[in-house]
């Protein structure tokens, strides 16, 4: 028994009862009869009907219209395709009936009709709409079905990469890779091979299906192996039916895939599926999929790799810092602890707790460490010396480095800085008990010429005698002049007036300027506070300062000294563009005896003159450097603390 349900809309609602009561009634469909437009679309809309017998339906009294039967006939085909429809126009013509079938109506009867002929229609178009009907739902379930498989396959890889990105343990991903190409593909065995670099034969890796011993001792050369093949041409392999071969040297397959596993542009192994059997060929599908999983091995083995090298890197680096002598203290942009070696903690007596992210100033207590890390403005490295509380000394280099921050360095110079107190005192005692004798040659040589007459040459011999003689003079006399300022004798200080200071050495060395036509210039505010401190040693400083600059300048160079107030300091620079001083030998020039690698050797000096400078300056508070570039000439910069007083 049928249960398909007839909406009937004719003019001649008499043949409709007919039709109702003598065919379709007991052929078992169920009839709803309607009689104007606008409840055949409600009834369509609320009943869902399998076939509607169309007429011209028509408001009482109006004509009969087939064009509005058409239209409504072919907006209710817009919306189901699959709706029966048989049209029963009043009058027939022949235009009519074309325009039916192309409206997509079912068929098409003239009256008069016969019952038996409608009966038979109504069969024919039933069956029609259920072979429809039929038709779709398989097609939909075929698609649902092949959709669905794609789903489990995306979400298999989707599984794959999480576990990727999830974990670093290599063999459980790489397992995960080659279950989930076998379960995807149907294959009956699958396995990831590698290359081994150093024989050249790939082994397997990790495998489903295959017997543990197989897997343990099997190896293949690349050469004449499909595997091979597929990692020499690093292009996917796909065996099929026709072709059954014998691959691995050990077993036959009916078909296979092999794709390569390429981590940047290197094939590094491969990732197949197989089937023994006869009749399981695999599909374009199932060669993306495996393709989708080798990329996805390949990235594994790829981040696998990378974090064993990071790893190893780390742990040298770490080994390195821990067992290293010297002290390391890296600090963020943000001054706060990043890292800290076991010697920096003995060195500044912090324990073994955990500082990382702490400020500075929370974790070191030491103020020679923090007022050099208090530079906050440099750029480049700079250096200086702590002193420890028990007495020992390092020296400290610290580099900023962007996106780092401050990395610094400090070795432990105790000895050295003993060794240099003990050459000082040597040097001071030596220097002393030659000044003597030296001005008793002096006094002799003077002598010479008031005793008896001398020749030419001995007068030329008599000159450089005295020459040299107050050469060595003037090296004893500043090397005494430092042992005096380093010993600190020199501790009776004054407000001192700077540009009077400044002025009396800028007279004083002008004439040498003028000698190899430099231009010196000077620049002075119009207020300038005094300076605490030894008048004396303030006018050695600018002289060693100034003359330096003219004396590297070559002839027609510039010289520029000025003078700034600046809170409650005073700043003085001495800017000369002369040959510069090189980067390498920047950290050195302070030191006695050192002179720039860039100089003349016949260039007369001693290398004491910045050493007694810097001597000088820290006797008076103050902090001096240098910005020099080879070729751009060189800033010296000194900063004092300004006295309260005003000049
Ligand atoms: P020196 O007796 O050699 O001048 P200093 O201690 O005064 O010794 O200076 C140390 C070194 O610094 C010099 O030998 C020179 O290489 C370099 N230097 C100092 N001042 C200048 C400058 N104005 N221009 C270039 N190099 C300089």
């Amino acid at each position: 028994m049928s249960n398909e349900k007839i909406l009937i809309c004719l003019p001649d609602t008499g043949l409709a009862q007919l039709l109702e009561r003598t065919a379709l009634g007991p052929a078992g469909y169920h009839i709803v009869q309607v009689t104007d437009p606008a409840t055949l679309k409600a009834q369509v809309h609320s009943e869902s009907p399998d076939l509607i017998i169309l007429g011209e339906n028509l408001p009482a009294g109006s004509e009969a219209s087939p064009a509005q039967a058409l239209e409504i006939g072919s907006t209710l085909l817009k919306r189901d395709p699959s709706l029966a429809i048989i049209f029963i126009p009043s009058n027939h013509s022949e235009e009519l009936a074309l325009q039916a079938l192309r409206t997509g109506f079912m068929d098409y009867l003239h009256p008069p009709v016969r019952t038996g002929e409608l009966v038979q229609a109504v069969r024919r178009a039933i069956q029609r709409r259920r072979d429809l009907l039929g038709w779709t739902r398989r097609e939909v379930q075929r698609n649902t079905r092949s959709l669905a498989k794609k789903l489990d396959g995306l979400e298999e890889l989707q599984k794959i990469s999480h576990a990727i990105s999830a974990s670093l343990d290599l063999d459980s991903v790489l397992k995960a890779v080659v279950d989930a190409a076998v379960e995807l593909t149907g294959a009956e065995e699958g396995s990831l091979l590698l290359l081994d670099e150093a024989s050249g034969e790939l082994y397997v890796r990790a495998a489903r299906n295959f017997q543990e011993d197989f897997v343990r001792t099997f190896r293949v050369p690349v050469q004449d192996t499909l595997a091979g093949k597929a990692l020499n041409s690093r292009k996917p392999v796909i065996l099929d039916e026709k072709t059954p071969q014998k691959i691995m040297t050990s077993y036959l397959v009916h078909s296979l895939i092999y794709v390569p596993l390429i981590v940047q542009e290197r094939a590094i192994g491969v990732l197949g599926v197989d089937h023994r059997q006869i009749g399981q060929p695999f599909s374009g599908t199932h060669l993306t999929l495996v393709a989708a999983l080798a990329d996805h091995a390949a990235i594994a083995i790829e981040n696998a790799r990378a974090f064993a090298r990071s790893e190893l890197a780390r742990s040298k680096l770490e080994t390195i810092l821990k067992r290293i002598k010297d002290a390391i203290i890296i600090l963020d942009p943000d001054r706060r602890l990043v890292l800290i070696n076991p010697s920096a903690r003995e060195a500044f007596g912090i324990g073994d707790q955990e500082y990382t992210g702490r400020q500075l100033e929370d974790i070191f207590q030491n103020n020679d460490l923090l007022e050099l890390l208090s530079d906050a403005h440099q750029t480049s490295p700079y250096r200086g010396e702590i002193t420890l509380e028990d007495g020992r000394v390092l020296n400290t280099q610290a580099t900023p480095i962007s996106e780092v921050g401050l990395v610094i360095t400090m070795q432990d110079i105790t000895h050295l800085k003993e060794l240099d107190r003990i050459k000082s005192d040597f040097v001071n005692t030596v220097s002393h008990d030659l000044r003597s004798p030296l001005t008793a040659i002096l006094g002799y040589v003077e002598l010479f010429d008031r005793v008896g007459p001398v020749n030419a040459q001995q007068k030329e011999f008599i000159r450089r005698v005295e020459a040299s003689v107050q050469n060595i003079t003037a090296l004893i006399n500043d090397l005494l002049d430092l042992g005096r300022i380093e010993a600190g004798f020199d501790s009776r200080k004054e407000f001192v007036p700077l540009p009077a200071v400044i002025h009396f050495i800028i007279e004083s060395l002008r004439p040498r300027a003028l000698e190899k036509s430099q231009r010196l210039e000077l620049e002075l505010p119009a207020q300038m506070p005094l300076v605490l401190g030894n008048p004396v040693r303030l006018k050695q400083m600018l002289s060693n300062l100034v003359g330096n600059a003219i004396k590297y300048t070559p002839v027609g160079g510039y010289i520029h000294l000025s003078a700034q107030h600046q809170g409650d300091q005073v700043i003085l620079r001495v800017y000369d563009n002369g040959p510069g001083i090189p980067p390498s030998d920047q950290p050195y020039i302070f030191d006695k005896f050192y002179r720039a690698s860039n100089i003349l050797p016949e260039t007369p000096g001693t290398g004491l003159g910045l050493a007694i400078v810097k001597s000088i300056v820290e006797n008076h508070m103050g902090r001096i450097w240098v910005d020099s570039a080879p070729e751009r000439g060189t800033t010296f910069t000194i900063v004092l603390p300004a006295a309260d007083h005003e000049f």
